[in-house]
């Protein structure tokens, strides 16, 4: 086992670092190997002294909402030529540090493959034959661009999307109200990531990245789309370039020579934003610091288990899995990209970047559509509706699947207040222009509600299916919705008029549904909740505080787990585990101890279904009762702020894909006259297609939740990490 490690962070910073560093600090001493933090990046290492000082349990509390890092980072000149490597690896031998853990873009991990190549050379040149004969290195990916080979996608990335897409809702109100156009420069020199993403998510006019070959007078196609979209009554435009995005000869494509020529030709008032570094800035969203936190702890586990001089490798998040590749094939296929762009190759640049990538540009090209085809389906058309509780990305979900659809020649007609909107005929036809504006807009607009199908309901769901010619169905829910679509299946043959293809999509805050591992709503939901966590953690002033919070889910943990693991609380309780009476004793302790060795503040997040009798109240009793005036204790029921705001990014790119897909399939099912019912389901990168009643099998006998949700597997990190550790604070 490796005596003691050393972690840095390097290269340009990302949120999220913090979260990785606090994990693998916590986690070495977890497994009981000391830790090195490497103050600004390689600099620091070459520097040696006071830059690199051994870090305790408490040196990384309270960091996981912060920005930035704290161990600040830098770009190395030095460390670019041997003699700094050198002095280097003296520091690291000096201290008996056997393992490097470098957070960063692929110019750091390059530097971390080079520090462990030369190794060997540098200990002979120094005469310090008794060091370790290698050096283990793990590299973690830390890149607001998403540019690294080897990860589906790099901590703070989903931060600095959040950022772009929060600025074109804050644009596009601002826009709308003015008449104006906005030009929006996002960063990604290479890569265009951050610009197609947060088109497809904040609902871009145009949009310019670097791996597109652009034809000679794309100007021209740009110019034409937007007056296009002025005459017909669009109420804004937006334009997004990525910094790296280019004409077809290769010269950088400016914002400002998007603004003149759209000036010029338009006559209109037109502005830039270049977003710039405030798309580094500010706390981590929960998916970065879960992704940091998952990969910190891999780290260590890996650096403990793997016999010494094996490791150079960086991890990474593939399929919703935490993977190892090997540095050098990370570095080097993260330039290639940007070799590939710079050779004109733009077709290999894209095939690199992989499949959805080129999925998501094709679909905001198909949304930024002026008009949709001609109706050439005749009469009739496709139902949406939104079922059970809203969630937020529904509505993103129904402007997506039903432009998709328009865009076919399908007409497309809203049910109003979900299944009971279908039994009492009420139906309203969706038109485009409308439609473009609820990507961002939280809840449901076509409204929701919760009912079960009964007996009575069905021939008034088959008479209105025929009334209004509806030959497919596209329902956005929960479970409730899925169990609504199961029972029009069972009773076809009664009523033939439910013979039509359905697709089902899972939108809940709770994450309970099957075949898939996040439904729409559930990244939202926890943003929510770490966004009043991190808040509830500055209100303990002069005193000590417990706190204990509810949250929502149903019979699901996600939220509390998760929220648990992105916001640092001590606790989470867990309805797949329920709560035990040993274990109320067993928190009742640790608090205790907690207080005692200096923290301030302690948060149990408690999921609303936990346990029957031990409530949120109890709990909040029990404490008080065992707090012999040493603490108080407080309690804070989310309730609905948490399926409250917004659709985050995660969020509208899931309902988007799902969306598409949606429709494209009904579309195909419609032709071939196939009239099956499909779940949706994100696994892995991939949206897949699922029987609906194999889905139903996949929960669990009292249908609460799915049978081996994947997200339980993070209980042991969640645990580790919140653990009072000597004189800890979270
Ligand atoms: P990023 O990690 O964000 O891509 P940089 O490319 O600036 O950022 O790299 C960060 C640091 O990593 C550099 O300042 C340098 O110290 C080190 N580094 C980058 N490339 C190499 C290399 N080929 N050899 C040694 N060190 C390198």
């Amino acid at each position: 086992m490796i005596r003691s490690l050393a972690v840095l962070t390097s290269g340009g910073d990302a949120p999220g670092m913090n979260a990785a560093v606090r994990a693998v600090v916590r986690r070495a001493l977890d497994c009981g190997v000391p830790v090195h933090g490497v103050f600004n990046g390689y600099e620091g290492l070459v520097a040696g002294g006071d830059s690199i000082r051994l870090l305790g349990w408490q040196d990384v509390g309270g960091i996981l909402p912060r920005g930035g890092t704290f161990l600040g980072t830098a770009r190395s000149e030095r460390f670019r030529l041997p003699e700094g490597r050198r002095a280097a690896v003296a520091n690291l031998v000096e201290r008996g540090i056997g393992a490097l853990v470098v957070i960063g873009g692929d110019g750091s991990l390059m530097g971390a493959h080079v520090l462990a190549s030369e190794w060997p050379e540098h200990l002979a040149s120094l005469g310090l034959e008794e060091a370790p004969e290698a050096l283990q290195v793990i590299g973690l990916p830390g890149s607001i661009d998403n540019d690294l080979f080897g990860t589906d996608m790099s901590i703070g990335a989903d931060t600095a999307l959040n950022h772009i897409v929060q600025a074109i809702d804050d644009l596009s109100s601002t826009a709308a109200s003015h008449q104006r156009t906005f030009v929006l420069e996002t960063m990604g020199r290479h890569c265009g990531y951050l610009a197609l993403m947060g088109s497809l998510a904040g609902g871009a006019s145009w949009v310019l990245v670097p791996e597109e070959e652009l034809e000679l007078r794309w100007h021209q196609k740009m110019v034409r789309s937007l007056r296009k979209s002025r005459e017909i009554g669009r109420p804004h435009q937006m334009v997004v370039v990525a910094e790296g995005a280019r004409h077809p000869d290769g010269l950088p494509i400016r914002a400002e020579e998007i603004r003149r020529i759209l000036c010029e030709q338009l006559a209109i008032d037109v502005r830039i934003t270049v977003l710039g570094h405030v798309q580094r800035g500010g706390s981590p969203t929960a998916f970065d610091r879960i992704l940091a936190t998952r990969l910190g702890v891999a780290a260590v586990d890996l650096l403990v288990k793997e016999p010494p001089g094996k490791l150079r490798h960086m991890l990474g998040l593939q399929k919703n899995r935490v993977t190892a590749t090997p540095l050098a094939e990370v570095v080097e296929q993260s330039r290639r990209v940007a070799q590939e762009i710079e050779n004109g190759s733009y077709g290999k640049a894209q095939e690199l970047r992989g499949e959805s990538f080129t999925r998501g540009l094709e679909l905001v090209k198909t949304l930024s559509r002026i008009e949709p085809a001609e109706k050439s389906q005749g009469e009739g058309g496709v139902g949406i509706l939104t079922g059970g509780a809203d969630a937020p990305g529904m509505n993103t979900a129904v402007s997506v699947a039903a432009r998709c659809l328009l865009n076919q020649g399908i007409a497309v007609y809203g049910v109003l207040e979900s299944f009971p909107g279908l039994i009492h005929g009420r139906l309203r036809e969706l038109g485009w222009n409308e439609l473009t504006g609820w990507l961002n807009r939280p809840s449901s607009e076509l409204g929701t509600l919760r009912h079960d199908v009964r007996e009575e309901d069905l021939a008034k769901i088959a008479e209105n299916i025929s009334r209004h010619g509806l030959k497919g169905l596209i329902v956005i829910g929960g479970l409730g919705s899925y169990l609504n679509v199961a029972r029009m299946v069972e009773n076809r043959r009664r009523f033939p008029e439910l013979d039509i293809p359905i697709v089902v999509l899972p939108a809940t805050i709770d994450n309970n549904l099957p075949c898939t591992e996040f439904t729409i709503g559930a990244d939202t939901a926890l943003n929510n909740v770490i966004q009043v966590l991190d808040k509830i953690r500055h209100t303990a002033g002069a005193t000590r505080r417990a706190f204990v919070v509810e949250v929502m889910g149903r019979r699901s943990g996600f939220l509390a787990l998760l929220g648990a693991l992105a916001s640092g609380a001590e606790k989470a309780y867990l309805p797949e585990l329920g709560i035990r009476l040993r274990d109320l004793s067993r928190d009742v302790d640790m608090l205790q101890e907690s207080f005692r060795s200096g923290k301030r503040m302690v948060i149990f997040l408690r999921n609303e279904e936990a346990s029957r009798h031990y409530t949120t109240d109890f709990i909040r009793r029990l404490l008080e009762e065992e707090s012999r005036d040493e603490f108080e204790v407080r309690t804070a029921i989310l309730g609905h702020l948490q399926r409250g705001g917004a659709p985050s990014a995660f969020d509208r790119i899931l309902a988007s894909r799902m969306g598409a897909f949606a429709a494209f399939s009904l579309a195909d099912a419609m032709e071939q006259k196939y009239t099956g019912v499909r779940v949706l389901g994100l696994q892995g990168r991939g949206i897949g297609a699922f029987d609906l009643h194999e889905a139903l099998a996949e929960m669990d006998e009292g249908l609460t939740r799915p049978k081996n949700p994947w997200f339980l597997e993070l209980l042991p990190v969640a645990e580790a990490l919140a653990k009072h550790g000597p004189g800890a604070t979270v």
